[in-house]
This record gives structure tokens, sequence and C-alpha cells, in this order.
């Protein structure tokens, strides 16, 4: 099943895991991609394994901030300028910021982690949304959390950065049904990604295996999930298949989020 044939995606934080994971699947499904992200070198390994799993897929790499909104203006235009128009964005890329007790959490660490989880993916869709009404059609997937989800702990950053990000995903869902453009908001709980594994090492050091294991006990399904599983699922809401899912938030989290 071809569903992107003809269709272009963009997607953000696409140098690594959810991002390279959902590029990955759409672009075997025929998509044109877009993918943007910070790190020049994991744009090259994204575009290298796609270009190995689907020989025939064109592939723009744009280094971008997506926390630097005349940067967001410029990765839209440069989509929109190679491709003509844009039917998909996954409005991905994203930090997990330090752990700690909220009294402990640093202000220019608030500001960090909510600037590029909040502020820049609502940039992305401000741009993005302008070309998709124009067009009358589109699909957005914004990554939100299962911490956007449910009270976590120790995250004061990301809690509200996500928690925004399920508000903006619902809020403009509501707006623009009628333009034929849906929007939606994942919430993945621990997927090994290499973000993941930075959070374990705050909490185990050289240990972080182990911290992982322990991590994943309370999981319903006793495991980490994988970044192709994302993929998948992102695949699915991108696609006119998901038309009229709209406004909503889909957990994939083995089911953590409804243990809490
Ligand atoms: P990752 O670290 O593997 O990938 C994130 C990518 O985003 C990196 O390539 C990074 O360079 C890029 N990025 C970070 N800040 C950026 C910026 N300002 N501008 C452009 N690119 C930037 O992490 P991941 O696990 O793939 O995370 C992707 C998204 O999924 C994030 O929004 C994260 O919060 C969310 N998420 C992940 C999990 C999980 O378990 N892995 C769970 C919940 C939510």
């Amino acid at each position: 099943m071809k569903r992107f044939e003809d269709k272009v995606v963009l997607i953000t934080g696409g140098g690594s895991g959810l991002g390279r994971a959902a590029a990955l699947q759409v672009a075997k499904e025929g998509a044109k991609l877009s993918l943007v992200d910070l790190s020049e070198k994991g744009l090259e390994e994204t575009k290298q394994e796609i270009l190995a799993a689907a020989p025939e897929a064109a592939v723009l790499t744009i280094v971008a901030n997506c926390a630097n909104e005349p940067e967001v203006e410029v990765y839209v235009k440069q989509t929109v300028d190679k491709f003509g128009k844009i039917d998909s964005f996954f409005n991905n890329a994203g930090v997990e910021g330090k752990q700690n007790l909220t009294e402990e959490y640093g202000v220019e660490e608030f500001d960090h982690v909510v600037n590029i989880n909040l502020n820049g993916v609502f940039y992305g869709m401000r741009h993005v949304l302008k070309v998709m009404k124009e067009q009358g059609f589109g699909s957005v997937v914004n990554t939100a959390s299962v911490g956007g989800i449910r009270g976590v702990g120790n995250q004061s950053g990301y809690a509200a950065s996500k928690h925004g990000v399920v508000g903006l995903t619902r809020n403009s869902g509501i707006e623009y049904g009628q333009y034929g453009v849906s929007i939606k908001a994942i919430a993945p709980g621990a997927i090994m990604t290499p973000m993941v594994e930075g959070s374990l090492r705050q909490l185990g050091g050289d240990n972080w295996e182990e911290a992982g294991k322990e991590f994943v006990s309370v999981n319903p399904m006793k495991r980490f999930g994988k970044p192709e599983e994302v993929g998948f699922l992102v695949a699915f809401l991108l696609s006119d298949q998901a038309n009229f899912i709209n406004a909503a938030v889909v957990p994939i989290d083995g089911g953590q989020s409804y243990k809490y």
C-alpha cells in the first residue's frame, strides 16, 4: 500500500528518533520529504537510510532551529518552493530538558524547553496552516507526550510544553477542520530513542540500562516502544485515511497513561 504517492511530507526533528522513523515509513510509501533539524549530521544519516530503503525518494534537508520563528518561515517556504505544496506536517522536534523538582527547575531551563517544544510547534503550525488553508487540504501531527496528558513529575518545562501542545492541537483542530485540514497529536510514552537514553542517563548515569529496566517494569507491556511503531502510527495519522480524526490526542505508550 502506497498512501503517500505524490504527497509532500514535512517533518521537524527528522534527524533522529521518531522523526526519522516516520520519515522512513512515509518514504517507503512514496512520499516526497522535507526534513528539518538542528543537526546536519542527523539529517544526512536519515537521508541515507531513506535512500537505502526507497532509492527513488525525493529528500530535501533543511538545517533550522524550530524555536526561531524566522527560520520556521524559511523552512516552510523552502518546502513549498521545492515541492509546490505540503500535504502532511509532522511537527515533532523537541527536547526533554532536565529532571528535578519544580523549585530547582531553573528559569532558563524552563524557557529553553518551552521555547522549543511549545513555541516551536506553534510557529510550525502558524506557517504551515496558512499554506494548508489556501490549498484546502492537509494533515498535521504534533508530538505531545504522556507527560502532556498526565502528571509524571520532575519535568516542569516538559510537562508545561507538552500540555501546551495538546491545547494547541485541540484549539487549531477546531479552527481548521472547516478548511479540510485535520490536526492531531500523538502522546508517546518511553520509546527507545536517543532522547530517552539521555533521560535514563540523567537517572542512572553509566548504569542507565539498569535504570531502563526499572523504568519499564511499571509499564503494562514491560518494554520500551520502538521508533518504528510510532512511525506506523504517524504515517496513518498523516495519511488521507485519518482525515476525520481531528483535534484528537492519540497515546502510544503500552497503556501506561491509563495506569497512572
Ligand atoms: P531525539 O532526540 O531522538 O530526536 C529529536 C530531534 O529533534 C533531534 O534530531 C534534534 O536535533 C531535533 N531538535 C531538537 N531541538 C530542535 C530545534 N530547536 N530545532 C530543530 N530540531 C531540533 O528524540 P525523540 O525521542 O525522537 O523525540 C521526538 C519528539 O518526541 C520530541 O518532541 C519528544 O519530546 C517527543 N517524545 C518522545 C518520547 C520518547 O519516548 N522517545 C516520548 C514522548 C514524547
